[in-house]
């Protein structure tokens, strides 16, 4: 079992207290991890507000460098990290699983060094020049949630040490210990304090809240429910933290009747069922146009019947349990529930352990909670639709705006659709397709701000003019 401390100024803590963390597809009691106290979180806020000054005084061009260190280093470890991530998340090795997670998060690391941060020139002439600087902010704090933990601490953190801020992480409670080991590889590389972690049970102080409040923390970046997101958002008014929230989605798909249903099924389900449901931008509500309705359907669960779900560990696996108990006991309540309105085309029951039938429903109205809450895993509504400006309005019709996509072979009208879809990112012919170029953020109740790209970077910075 391994015993993991917390990155603090460089060292490793091991807390007056610490917790257990469990494999989901086993049960198993896999490893300790330490519970931080306030005082913990202080001393980690406190290393970072220390290596502050020189970490950010160093040339924009070797923290460039040093990124590339640290995407190096993470190749190197990235078949051990990928293991302690399947056997603390449950997500497979292969698939789209903890192998691809760690070669995403080499992969932004590299792209996100390559991002330069100039000087703008507003104005130069006989009235006066005018300049925009980005300045760096201080000390940043990375709330990260259980689903993706290695490449979302990744988004967090790139960014934020490329600006020049230094930076306090706090894993998920349920996913702390690959967090904790890429933390450990970077610090080999990193000055002592430029990037800490500390780790905590939620159960007794909480250290997220903590983190928002904390007045030597000038920004906080947060993945994780909206409710959450919430709570961050009040705590973070009275010291006026920048935030950048990327909370909860409930992403539609509209299947228009032009499609091949064949074609477009393997699609459909992994944009649906990516690490097994659980992804903030998967596919959540299918809207399908009623001339291919029973054959996207057909086809979907032909797709859907065929792969292969269990420990992660086992060769041919591509989908895994629910990474919680919590997220279990939802899915499981969502799909009982559904099974009693609409009709279930495939799966419909809890399996063992944290497990759950891959789900596939149809006829289910549109205030069902299957269709209206984030249902977080293996479980999809498809719903039936004749007119287009009704399917838009039904996809529109909710708090989140996160992701969307069109499923078409009319590229013009896609897009013209597309444009009309309340949602920070809009997919065609694919869903929650992430890449480092393209900003992601959600509109509505999905959040605030956006990751990746030159527009991601800039978040982590301050505007200061120069007038002259
Ligand atoms: P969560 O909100 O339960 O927890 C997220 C983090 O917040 C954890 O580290 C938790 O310990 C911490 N936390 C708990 N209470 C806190 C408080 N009062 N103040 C500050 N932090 C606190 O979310 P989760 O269940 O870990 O993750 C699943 C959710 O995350 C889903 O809703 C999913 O859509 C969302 N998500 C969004 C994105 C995105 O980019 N938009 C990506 C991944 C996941």
């Amino acid at each position: 079992m391994l015993d993991m401390g917390m990155t603090i100024g460089g060292l490793q803590v091991a807390g007056q207290e610490s917790f257990a963390v469990m494999n989901p597809a086993t049960g198993e009691v896999i490893g300790s991890v330490a519970n931080a106290s306030l005082d913990e979180l202080d001393r980690a806020v406190s290393a970072a507000k220390a290596a502050y000054p020189a970490w950010s005084a160093l040339p924009y061009a070797e923290r460039q460098k040093t990124l590339n260190a640290l995407a190096d280093a993470m190749e190197a470890r990235a078949g051990e990290l990928a293991e302690l991530l399947t056997r603390e998340n449950g997500k497979p090795l292969a698939g789209i699983g903890s192998h691809f997670e760690l070669g995403g998060a080499v992969a932004w690391t590299r792209y996100t060094a390559a991002l330069e941060m100039p000087v703008k020139v507003l104005q130069d002439n006989e009235e006066g020049r005018v300049e925009l600087h980005r300045k760096s902010l201080g000390v940043v704090g990375s709330i990260l949630p259980w689903n993706w933990p290695v490449i979302i601490a990744i988004w967090h953190i790139m960014p934020a040490l490329l600006a020049g801020n230094t930076v306090v992480v706090k894993p998920s409670p349920f996913t702390p210990l690959s967090t904790m080991l890429a933390v450990q590889i970077m610090n080999q590389i990193l000055p002592a304090g430029v990037l800490n972690v500390v780790t905590s049970d939620d159960q007794g102080a909480s250290i997220g809240a903590a983190m928002a409040q904390h007045p030597d923390i000038r920004k906080i970046v947060f993945t994780g429910s909206t409710a959450t997101g919430e709570k961050v958002m009040q705590g973070a008014a009275t010291t006026m933290k920048r935030l950048t929230l990327e909370l909860g989605g409930n992403d539609a798909g509209i299947v228009l009747p032009d499609v091949d249903p064949k074609a477009i099924a393997e699609g459909l389900f992994w944009g649906a069922f990516i690490n097994t449901g659980q992804t903030c931008a998967a596919m959540k509500r299918v809207y399908v146009h009623e001339d291919v309705h029973d054959a996207v359907v057909a086809e979907l669960v032909n797709v859907a019947k065929n792969m292969p779900m269990g420990n992660g560990m086992d060769e041919g696996v591509l989908m895994g349990p629910l990474t919680t108990p919590f997220q279990h006991e939802k899915v499981a309540r969502l799909v009982e529930s559904a099974a009693q309105v609409g009709t279930v085309q495939l799966g419909g029951k809890s399996g063992e352990g944290q497990f759950h039938e891959t789900t596939i429903v149809t006829d289910l109205p549109d205030d069902h909670p299957l269709v209206t809450e984030e249902q977080f895993g293996p479980a999809v509504p498809v719903m039936r639709y004749r007119d287009i400006e009704d399917a838009l309005e039904r996809a529109n019709a909710s708090d989140a705006g996160l992701g969307g996509s069109i499923w078409t072979n009319d590229m013009d009208k896609a897009k013209s659709l597309a444009l009309r879809m309340e949602a920070g990112s809009v997919w065609i012919n694919k869903h929650g397709a992430l890449q480092p170029n393209a900003p992601f953020g959600g509109v509505k109740k999905s959040g605030i701000g956006v990751e990746f790209g030159d527009e991601g970077l800039m978040e982590n910075t301050d505007i200061q003019v120069i007038l002259q």
